[in-house]
């Protein structure tokens, strides 16, 4: 590639919505281009990125047996009914319709596309096991789009499903998937670990996540660096013993709230932040005793993290609105914790704030000046609290360490979630018909992009890993219209490189070298060879890496090779 040919638009300063390093960086370097919150137009420089991490994954796949094919982007409502979804799925997917008036959704994932072109191609357990994969577009209505295209609303995901004759054979494939993401992330040159993600027991292997190790990750995780134990915190949190509680520091105060029933309605009742509200959900216990969750005012995240913890409490189940409304005959938010006897769930990280508002066990009234310490306590309370490093591993082998993590892949072990709904059903060898087992896998290939970046910079720029850098090598004429023999000297190269199967650029924009430097500094290809007139006089050429502080003369004759 020629610069002069290529489409090269970086920016001496990021836009001020622009919050994190790789956000600001992929700005400036031309990688993306915002088109709406969380859409982003893939530019040039940025797509050849995407492409490369693109191969890396279906190389690996492939290798690992898994099948490629694609699956629309709209998707019609029906199979999102079939497993329940279309409802259960909320805000976060993008539904539309059609002209005829009928409903669509646009894939958020597959589950159920995949799933109703398995039950009726395969029928045989002899057709089983198959891993079939995409690489395509998903959207996700997230209700804080943010990082660029680390929480795009428009992302592409690698995600594959696999169908089993047995269990045994899932998990085996669920290992195979466990290996070939440790392959591919080490291909892509990122420092990475895999945690469980299980809700299950410890030691579980029902999910694992893939975190890129970054300061910046939403995601907190806790490792024993003595032994395998890895979890997200969420995870750690739930499996962790008890907390000290801070000490009272309001009053509550009954108030007459008529018609301020939803989070909303109540934050603007009392004119405060949604995120100063509780709501609590109840859910079955063991033995049939009625546990609280008390959730805080982000209420999409929290909801998350209470079904996480419903399932670590298994059979604890997470509690909808209508499982509510069924198994207590009572609107969700309406029985309120005070005087509510049975065990109660607190997340710590909400103890420290105050002041919060809480239904008060009476329709149409809530109390202010809530404090979870000092009214949610209850002497045989089984709490959550906020691991940190240091505390004794779940797996009793030493104490835990924390760091912070990016999630770019997810491996789940679904079983027959959906095949049972949907009716994907084989004969088995028996010739008996059975349900197939199944599982899942994700890996959000944009993410990685910004993952990347997080972990690769410096004041001047990105630093990308060469398996995914927009071109490995870039070659900086000094003085392009000038002199003739740079220019010769340049091209001839280039050529040579080119043939080598080097993924080269040639700066031929008769830039001043500043400039020259700069762009490709900011955009961060990971080689450079600098070719100028008082070089060619001693034969040598200067090289330079991206991480290197200084160049080194190379011999004109050598470089070719240095380089292969
Ligand atoms: P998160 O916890 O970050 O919201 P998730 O758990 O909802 O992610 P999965 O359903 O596990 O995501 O999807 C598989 C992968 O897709 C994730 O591991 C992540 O790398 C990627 N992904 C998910 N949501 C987004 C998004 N909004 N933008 C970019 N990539 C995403
Ligand atoms: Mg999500
Ligand atoms: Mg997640
Ligand atoms: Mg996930």
């Amino acid at each position: 590639m020629r610069a002069s040919q290529f489409f090269i638009s970086t920016l001496k300063d990021a836009p001020a919505d622009a919050e994190i390093v790789s956000h600001k960086l992929m700005m400036r370097a031309g990688m993306i281009k915002k088109l709406s919150a969380g859409i982003y137009n893939y530019m040039p420089m940025g797509l050849r990125v995407i492409r490369k991490i693109e191969n890396i994954i279906r190389e690996e796949m492939n290798r690992a047996g898994a099948i490629e094919l694609s699956m629309p982007v709209v998707q019609p409502a029906e199979l999102w009914q079939e497993t329940g979804r279309f409802d259960k799925m909320g805000e976060e997917m993008l539904r539309i319709k059609d002209r005829h008036g009928r409903d669509f959704v646009l894939q958020p994932t597959s589950e159920e596309v995949i799933t109703d072109i398995v039950r009726q191609e395969l029928r045989s357990y002899r057709q089983l096991p198959k891993n079939l994969y995409q690489i395509q577009t998903k959207f996700r209505d997230e209700r804080r789009p943010r990082f660029g295209i680390m929480r795009g609303r428009e992302f592409t995901m690698k995600d594959a499903y696999s169908f089993h004759a047995s269990f045994e054979d899932l998990q085996r494939e669920y290992q195979n998937m466990y290996q070939t993401y440790s392959r591919i992330f080490t291909r892509l040159g990122l420092e990475f670990r895999a945690v469980s993600a299980d809700t299950g027991a410890i030691g579980g292997t029902g999910s694992h996540e893939f975190h890129v190790i970054a300061e910046t990750g939403e995601d907190a995780l806790a490792y024993n660096p003595d032994s395998e134990y890895a979890a997200n915190v969420e995870l750690a949190e739930a499996l962790a013993p008890s907390i000290s509680r801070p000490a009272p520091t309001a009053e509550l105060t009954k108030v007459h709230t008529p018609g301020a029933k939803t989070i909303e309605q109540l934050a603007d009742f009392f004119k405060i932040s949604p995120a100063q509200t509780l709501k609590s959900v109840i859910v079955d216990g063991e033995d049939g005793v009625p546990v609280l969750l008390l959730l805080r005012g982000d209420h999409e995240l929290n909801e998350v993290k209470a079904s996480k913890l419903a399932g670590v409490f298994s059979p604890l189940r997470f509690a909808t609105p209508a499982t509510i409304r069924d198994a207590f005959g009572a609107e969700p938010g309406s029985l309120g914790p005070i005087g509510f006897k049975g065990k109660v769930y607190v997340d710590r990280s909400a103890a420290v704030m105050a002041d919060f508002v809480i239904g008060a066990n009476e329709s149409d009234y809530h109390y202010t000046g809530a404090n979870f310490g000092r009214d949610f306590a209850e002497p045989e309370v089984a709490d959550i609290r906020n691991v940190v490093a240091g505390d004794p591993a779940p797996d009793g082998k030493g104490t835990l360490a924390i760091c912070r993590g990016i999630e770019v892949g997810h491996i789940f072990q679904l079983r027959t979630r959906y095949s049972a709904a949907m009716g994907a059903k084989f004969i088995g060898e028996d010739g008996k018909e059975q349900v197939m087992e199944m599982g899942c896998y994700g890996v959000g290939v944009t993410r990685i992009m910004g993952a990347a970046i997080e972990q690769n910079f410096d004041d001047k720029g990105i630093i990308w890993p060469t398996a995914i850098a927009p071109f490995a090598l870039v070659i900086c004429p000094m003085g392009w219209s000038r002199s003739e023999e740079v220019r010769n000297t340049a091209q001839k190269l280039y050529t040579e490189l080119q043939a080598a199967g080097i993924d080269v650029i040639l700066d031929d924009r008769d830039e001043r070298p500043g400039v020259m430097f700069a762009d490709w500094e900011l955009i961060g290809v990971p080689h450079r060879v600098v070719i100028g007139d008082r070089g060619l006089k001693e034969g040598v050429l200067e090289y330079q890496g991206r991480r290197d502080t200084a160049a080194t003369k190379l011999p004109l004759a050598e470089i070719a090779d240095y380089l292969r």
